[in-house]
C-alpha cells in the first residue's frame, strides 16, 4: 500500500491513542499511523464525514485487526463529545493522542495576508487549526491517568513569513504557543505535549496552497540536505515524541524538513 519503511518493534506495545487527521494515504497522519502500528501501538482513527470514512477505512483495515474508527468534526462540539465518548466506552483510557488537522480557505492562501485575511477567514482558521488541540487535548488528558503523550504537526511558517501561507502562519504560531500552555498545565500529570514542524510534505492540505509546487521545489532546494522532508522521517519523530523513548522532552518543536528552518541565506553566487 505504500512505499515508505517503517521500523518494526515493540516501542508502542500496550499504548492506545487517537490519531485525528487521515485524509488519504499521503496524510502524514497516515505516515504517522503506519509507523505507530509497526512498533505495536492499538490506534483509533478520527475522520470528518463519511465520504472520509469511505476513503480511509480501507487503509486502517490494511494495518490489520479491528478498524476502531470514529467520527470527529472539530468545529462541531457534540461531534467531539461523541468521538471522545465512544474512546472511552471502549478502551477507558487512551496514552496519546496525534493532531494533524488544519484548515484555511484557499481564497486566504494567496497573495497579500494583509488584503485577504477576513474577519470569518480567521476564525476559521484559528478554530480548525489552533483551538482544535487545544479541545482535543484537554479531552485526551482526561483519559490519562498515568501519563501519556500529544502532538500536533506544524510548519515553519508560524516562525518566518512564507509565500501563500498567510493566515495559515498565524494560526500555526498560536497552535505552538497553545502547545507550551499545554505543556505546562499537563506535565505534573505526566503528559508531554509536542509539535512536529515537519517540511513541505505532497499533500492534500498542501495542494489547498496556492504556489505548493514551488514551495515544494524550494524546501527542498534550500535545504541544508538538498533533498525533501521524508515520510519516515517524520513519522520517526512522532514516535520518539509519542514513545517512552521522548521522555523529558516536553514543549518543544521540533524541526523535520532537512535542516530548511535553520537556513539563513541559502547559497551565495559561485558558492555551488
Ligand atoms: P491532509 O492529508 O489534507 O490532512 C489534513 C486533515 O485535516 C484532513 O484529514 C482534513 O479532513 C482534516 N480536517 C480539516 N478540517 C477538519 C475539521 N473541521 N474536522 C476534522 N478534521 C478536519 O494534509 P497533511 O499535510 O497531512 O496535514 C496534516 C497536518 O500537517 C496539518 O496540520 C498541516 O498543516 C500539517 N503540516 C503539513 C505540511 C505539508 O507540507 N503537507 C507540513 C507541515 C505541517 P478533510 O480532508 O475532511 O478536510
Amino acid at each position: 500500500m505504500s512505499e515508505n519503511q517503517f521500523p518494526t518493534g515493540t516501542l508502542m506495545k500496550g499504548k492506545r491513542g487517537l490519531i485525528m487527521g487521515v485524509a488519504n494515504k499521503n496524510s502524514i497522519a497516515w505516515g504517522i499511523a503506519q509507523q505507530l502500528a509497526a512498533q505495536g501501538a492499538e490506534i483509533a482513527f478520527s475522520y470528518q464525514g463519511q465520504e472520509l470514512e469511505r476513503r480511509v477505512r480501507p487503509l486502517v483495515e490494511s494495518l490489520g485487526g479491528e478498524p476502531f474508527m470514529v467520527a470527529a468534526d472539530v468545529t462541531d462540539e457534540a461531534s467531539m463529545d461523541a468521538c471522545f465518548k465512544a474512546l472511552e466506552d471502549k478502551w477507558g483510557t487512551i496514552d496519546f493522542l496525534v493532531h494533524a488537522i488544519a484548515f484555511a480557505g484557499k481564497d486566504e492562501l494567496v497573495g497579500s495576508f494583509t488584503e485577504n485575511t477576513t474577519r470569518e477567514g480567521w476564525r476559521r482558521a484559528m478554530e480548525i487549526s489552533a483551538f482544535s488541540f487545544v479541545d482535543a487535548g484537554k479531552r485526551a488528558s482526561h483519559m490519562m491517568p498515568n501519563g501519556g503523550a500529544m502532538i500536533t504537526l506544524t510548519y515553519l511558517g508560524s516562525e518566518r513569513v512564507v509565500p501563500s501561507y498567510n493566515v495559515m502562519g498565524v494560526a500555526k504560531a498560536a497552535l505552538e504557543a497553545s502547545m507550551r500552555y499545554m505543556a505546562r498545565d499537563l506535565g505534573p500529570a505526566g503528559i508531554r505535549v509536542n509539535a512536529l514542524s515537519a517540511g513541505p510534505m505532497r499533500t492534500l492540505a498542501m495542494a489547498g496552497i496556492s504556489g505548493g509546487k514551488a514551495l515544494m521545489r524550494t524546501g527542498r532546494e534550500w535545504s541544508m540536505m538538498k533533498e525533501d522532508t521524508k515520510m519516515e522521517g517524520v513519522a520517526g519523530a512522532a514516535l520518539y515524541l509519542l514513545s517512552d523513548i521522548g521522555q523529558s522532552c516536553t514543549a518543544e518543536t521540533l524541526h523535520v524538513d532537512a535542516g530548511f528552518h535553520a537556513v539563513g541565506v541559502p547559497s551565495m553566487e559561485g558558492d555551488d
